[in-house]
């Protein structure tokens, strides 16, 4: 698999970008100096935000004002404008970003739901965790909810994993047990992971949160921009929502998230090493919310696979950065930016520092999860600095190509595909090898490993949470 993922770069991102067509290198690229000096051990602190989109936030320009917290974060951070997901699925994109790999050298390509062993630990891959804990640093990792639990693979290095009994529990839970720990810790520095849950259905945020009032024209104009008309929304869990109904209950979740995120980072910066501790905050995918009919999560829609990224860098500046960026290109941007050579992923994984002197515009490959391979229609595509291009998992009629200007068209609503075959073929010829390899390495991967007594309850608790396979 690791051969598909060399042809890709092989072709180098300038052949790639040529291929593109008129696809300027559109990132911010400048060399950018480090904050930590080396030797000086900063704390890490890493906090995935489970299905939140980047566009809900108010630092990316929400209308809203749900993220006070996180935007104060942002405020005194690097902001990405352009991180991708490599699939819109918690496991898999929480596996890029632990192990600095894409979905073609990791191999997870969905949920535990098929119960199948992770084998990346086994291809000489590396979890940041083990690298942190080589380094010296005290490892701890506090989660909230099941794709994401002991027995994926991402519990390695991690000395102190808390996870729920149950399927999942509420931010406060997840905050307490966070804050628990940090009390507790023993001296030195230390990598803390905190996953949080809370935007994924079923949407239950708890009061106060959701008392939006005075702008549903706001809204309604928010639901025009993105194409979603006011229907009825039939939910998971049952009942039914209209579309701004739908919106309101997923910023109430946010809302909720953020008053908790608050409460951590309003706790770290009390601590006095503060001024030695790096946060970095990320979705792991986005959410449908409605947009191309889509109520949740799984396919390749920008709003799906496009994700928050803010990374307070203790001596950066803080500044947006246009640069595009996959999930497993975070943490070596990260490490590159605390210039700390230990806790570089080395030659085992592609991702790479993306604000290097050298680096340029890398595109990336987007794949649908493995558990909707069988149902998509669309199973794989490449995102530019401009450009989106989906590939339909068979020619047919009924499922041509598309091609979305990011730039222009942030809502994909204009399919530039039929005005621009030309463009649509050069793509189509570069990504039809990768994507045909991808897609049946997922399904193999789907269909294939051991399965454990503790896989197999896993796989139960997904299922429970309406992940199907
Ligand atoms: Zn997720």
């Amino acid at each position: 698999m690791v051969t598909v993922l060399r042809t890709l770069l092989a072709l180098g991102p300038l052949a790639l970008a040529s291929a593109c067509g008129a696809e300027p290198q559109g990132g911010v690229q400048g060399g950018v100096q480090g904050g930590v000096a080396q030797g000086a051990a900063p704390n890490i602190v890493i906090l995935t935000l489970d299905t939140t989109r980047a566009d809900h936030l108010g630092s990316y320009g929400y209308f809203r004002d749900i993220t006070p917290s996180l935007d104060a974060l942002a405020a005194e951070s690097l902001v990405f404008e352009r991180c991708v997901a490599p699939t819109a699925s918690t496991l898999p994109s929480h596996t890029s970003l632990l192990t600095g790999a894409t979905l073609t050298e990791h191999g997870v390509h969905t949920n535990m739901s098929f119960g199948a062993q992770p084998r990346w630990a086994q291809w000489g891959l590396r979890s940041f965790a083990q690298l942190a804990l080589d380094d010296g640093y005290r490892t701890a990792a506090v989660v909230s909810a099941s794709p994401v639990k002991r027995g994926t693979g991402l519990e390695l290095g991690f000395l102190h994993f808390d996870q729920p009994e149950g399927l999942e529990r509420p931010a406060a839970e997840t905050t307490d047990a966070a804050l628990a720990w940090l009390e507790q810790r023993s001296a030195g520095p230390y990598l803390l992971w905190v996953h949080y849950y809370d935007p994924h259905q079923p949407l239950e945020a708890p009061e106060p949160y959701g008392r939006f009032e005075g702008d549903a024209a706001e809204r309604a104009a928010e639901l025009t921009r993105r194409g979603v008309p006011e229907q009825d929304w039939r939910l998971r869990a049952g009942g039914a929502l209209t579309s701004s109904a739908l919106v309101d209950a997923y910023d109430a979740e946010i809302q909720y998230l953020d008053s908790q995120v608050g409460r951590l980072v309003q706790a770290l910066r009390a601590e006095p090493d503060w001024d030695r501790t790096a946060v970095v905050v990320m979705g792991d995918h986005g959410e449908g919310v409605g947009q191309h009919g889509v109520l949740e999560h799984g396919s390749l829609w920008w709003e799906q696979v496009r994700v928050p990224l803010l990374m307070r860098v203790p001596g950066v500046p803080a500044r947006r950065e246009d640069a595009l960026l996959g999930v497993a290109d975070v943490l070596p941007t990260l490490v590159a930016q605390l210039q700390r050579p230990a806790l570089d992923f080395g030659d085992s994984a592609s991702g790479r520092d993306v604000l290097a002197r050298s680096a340029r515009d890398r595109p990336l490959l987007v794949s649908t999860p493995g558990h909707a391979i069988d149902s998509e229609p669309y199973g794989c595509s490449l995102v530019t600095p401009h450009a989106q291009l989906m590939l339909p998992r068979q020619d047919g009629p009924d499922t041509p190509p598309l091609l979305f200007d990011l730039r222009q068209d942030p809502w994909q609503l204009h399919d530039l595909a039929p005005e621009q075959p030309q463009r649509v073929a050069q793509l189509s010829a570069l990504l039809a090898e990768p994507c045909a390899t991808l897609l049946h390495s997922a399904q193999q991967l789907s269909s294939a490993g051991e399965q454990t007594e503790a896989m197999r309850k896993l796989s139960e608790e997904l299922r429970a949470l309406g992940y199907v396979d």
